[in-house]
């Protein structure tokens, strides 16, 4: 939170979308923040919705001054929040997956200037399983390590920035994960990790059966990052 323990100012971006909606609707539940501007890649039907001022990508250089934003867009969308937060000082929490090399070179760049935290997955049990998935693999060299993941049909990266990232627990290990990627319905995100060698097999599995998880992983990581020396965070560095 920030100094004088004022709520902290927030800037949602990516506003319009499924992870939008869920961070608008849960941040209007607490009192450690309010939410001063959400925006979308589009014109807003309304100006204002609930006390919330919305506001287009193109008018993004006229947003309110903000201590923090979370963005749940694109990777198209991204290096546009990610100057606004450079020029502004403030804190950035991205959920946002599919980033390009230079995007993530960008983001390691900006860490020298403001505090920002980019994260495949804001669930806790996603972070449990990533240190559970590393353990496995270092207890096991030269067993198979296959990662499997779905998610809902909308989904535009694959596989998937959760399964990218459990693989880089499971190198970390030693082993050598491969990806299977399946898209249907509406799952919201399902991560299987499978360690196999003959005659026996260990199997992880990880089900997100509601995207409010993500949502106030992301509200909480904002508040605790406000405000902070720069630097590149980890979740678990402001799970506390
Ligand atoms: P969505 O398609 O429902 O919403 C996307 C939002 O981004 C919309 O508001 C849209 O207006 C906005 N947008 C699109 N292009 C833009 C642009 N060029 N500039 C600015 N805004 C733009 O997607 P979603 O399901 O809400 O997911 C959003 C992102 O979050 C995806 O990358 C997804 O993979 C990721 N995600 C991450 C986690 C996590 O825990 N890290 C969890 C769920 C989703």
């Amino acid at each position: 939170m920030n100094e004088a323990h004022a709520p902290v100012r927030l800037l949602i971006h990516g506003a319009s979308g499924r992870m939008g909606q869920a961070l608008l609707r849960l941040a209007s539940e607490r009192d450690d923040l309010v939410v001063v501007a959400a925006v979308s890649r589009s014109q807003p039907a309304q100006r204002v919705v609930d006390g919330v001022a919305h506001f287009a990508v193109a008018e993004l250089s006229g947003a309110p001054e903000f201590d923090a934003a979370i963005d749940f867009s694109l990777p198209e969308g991204f290096d546009a929040i990610l100057h606004l937060c450079d020029e502004r000082r403030a804190a950035l929490v991205s959920g946002t997956t599919g980033l390009e090399a230079e995007q993530r070179e960008a983001l390691t760049a900006a860490a020298g200037r403001i505090p920002l935290l980019w994260a495949a997955n804001f669930s806790l049990g996603v972070a449990v399983l990533n240190e559970l998935v590393e353990r496995a693999a270092a207890a096991l060299p030269g067993w198979d390590c296959d990662i499997v993941e779905s998610h809902h049909v909308h989904k535009k990266d694959a596989p998937s920035g959760t399964a990218l990232a459990l693989g880089a627990s499971a190198e970390q290990g030693g082993a050598h994960p491969r990806y299977q990627s399946l898209r249907a319905g509406d799952i919201v995100g399902e991560h299987f990790v499978q360690f196999t060698t003959l005659g026996e097999r260990i199997e992880l599995n990880h089900r997100a059966t509601n995207r409010d998880i993500f949502a106030r992983g992301a509200l909480h990581a904002a508040v605790r990052l406000a405000g902070r020396a720069p630097g590149a965070y980890r979740l678990r560095d402001l799970l506390a």
